[in-house]
């Protein structure tokens, strides 16, 4: 009957399927949640925009514009892209919706689909789910403390333990042309000992060697010289005074110096998010502040900073969690013959009118085939209803859990499973 399917899903894409579409949303409420209560309201932005909008930001000479984006023609011959990430497009929408002239700070968050064309691995997708924020014209480290800690608060609820966060502060445009003149100088003579894709960063952008994986790297920046004993005056108060409120809300953090993040827009806060309970040094999140962009967009100067947090990984840590309970019907009704499955019916609608997830069995198959399709749904419940319990007004009910059973009124059967 079935065979090989004449159509899939491309390399990289994935359908996501009942019951995990069930982890999905919870981790989304759980986000929605926490950032309300922060005053984080939502905002919706396409997935397609100009290709300008992703390169302008993100940088022309980064993985992500030189080699990862779907870009192309569309009928009318502009250059529009997928959108790789999702600060950009909403800076895009800031500035031309004028939300500056909303009251300050304004905080947004968004969940969506993003796309690179990355080599396919596992747990990397070319369409991919992140939920992110992005918080506008508050230059003051309370505003980069309270994102940090939202953040910490959003990944503890979703059952991460062990939550630690690095940071670091990058400097500004005032400080960070120096340090950048004193990396290239450090860098001059070990040339020879960089990987390849370093030697391209030496030229282009040599804080990114700061954050290579290479071994060799690694060694040979050793000796580097240190962003945070280059910057300035402004920069330096603005990162110890994050520290201290990040003290002050009891959020575990450590400074690391070298942690630059890939994207050209970062300015002064950076930081990243690791759990021990994952066992893995990887980033669970990562974000900072972008103090220029919404200028670069045409915007008034205005201050920002943000995060993302990858959908399906934590959608994974949830698949993990001893915890985890998938939905199941509240109820069961099976039913025998014409008259019970009509009441059955009825039955289920009143108790769908309170939100329950009621199932009806096939009236006309066997007690036991319905009861078999109940233990597949794993429902809470099972009522059942023939000929006799109609006269008596009287349902027999079964516990699946732990096979207890006993007997209901029809016109109580609300109040016995508001008792349970
Ligand atoms: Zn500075
Ligand atoms: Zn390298």
């Amino acid at each position: 009957m079935s065979g090989t399917p004449q159509y899939k899903t491309l390399k990289g894409m994935q359908d996501i399927l009942p019951p995990d579409t069930f982890l999905w949303q919870s981790v989304e409420q759980t986000a929605r949640r926490i950032f309300s209560a922060f005053g984080f309201q939502e905002i919706r932005v396409p997935v397609l925009e100009a290709t300008s909008v992703f390169s302008r930001s993100i940088g022309e000479q980064t993985d992500i514009v030189e080699k990862e984006m779907y870009t192309f023609t569309d009928k009318g011959g502009r250059s529009v892209s997928l959108r790789p990430e999702g600060t950009a497009a909403v800076v895009r929408s800031y500035v031309e919706h004028n939300l500056h002239s909303l009251p300050s700070p304004q905080k947004f968050y968004y969940f969506g689909p993003m796309f690179r064309y990355e080599r396919p691995q596992s747990g990397r997708f070319r369409q991919f789910y992140q939920i992110g924020v992005e918080a506008f014209a508050d230059p003051h480290p309370r505003l980069d403390a309270e994102v940090i800690s939202m953040l910490g608060r959003f990944l503890t609820s979703i059952g991460l333990e062990g939550i630690s966060f690095q940071i670091n502060s990058i400097g500004c445009e005032q400080c960070r042309p120096a340090y950048k003149d004193a990396l290239v100088g450090f860098f001059s003579d070990k040339k020879e000992n960089l990987c390849p894709d370093c030697v391209r960063r030496f030229d282009r952008n040599p804080l990114r060697i700061l954050d290579c994986k290479v071994s060799r790297c690694i060694e040979a920046r050793s000796d580097a010289p240190r962003i945070t004993d280059h910057l300035c005056q402004d920069c330096r108060t603005h990162f110890g005074k994050l520290q201290d409120l990040l003290t002050l809300l009891e959020v575990s953090f450590a400074v690391n110096p070298e942690m630059v993040r890939g994207l050209d827009y970062y300015t002064r806060t950076t930081f990243e998010v690791t759990s021990q309970g994952l066992g893995s040094q990887n980033a669970v999140a990562a974000g900072g502040r972008y103090n220029r962009l919404v200028k670069e967009f045409g915007g008034p100067d205005t201050p920002a900073i943000g995060f993302a947090v990858g959908m399906e990984r934590m959608v994974g840590l949830l698949k993990q969690s001893a915890s985890l309970t998938w939905p199941a019907p509240a109820v069961f009704i099976a039913a025998l013959g014409e008259a019970a499955g009509n009441a059955a019916l009825r039955i289920a609608g009143k108790l769908r009118d309170q939100d329950l997830w009621a199932e009806v069995g096939d009236a006309e198959s066997s007690l036991k085939s319905q009861l078999r399709r109940a233990d597949r749904l794993a429902a809470r419940f099972v009522f059942i209803l023939g000929d006799e319990e109609l006269r008596s007004g009287t349902l027999k009910w079964k516990n699946l859990a732990d096979a207890s059973q006993g007997e209901v009124k029809m016109t109580e059967i609300q109040e016995f499973l508001a008792a349970i």
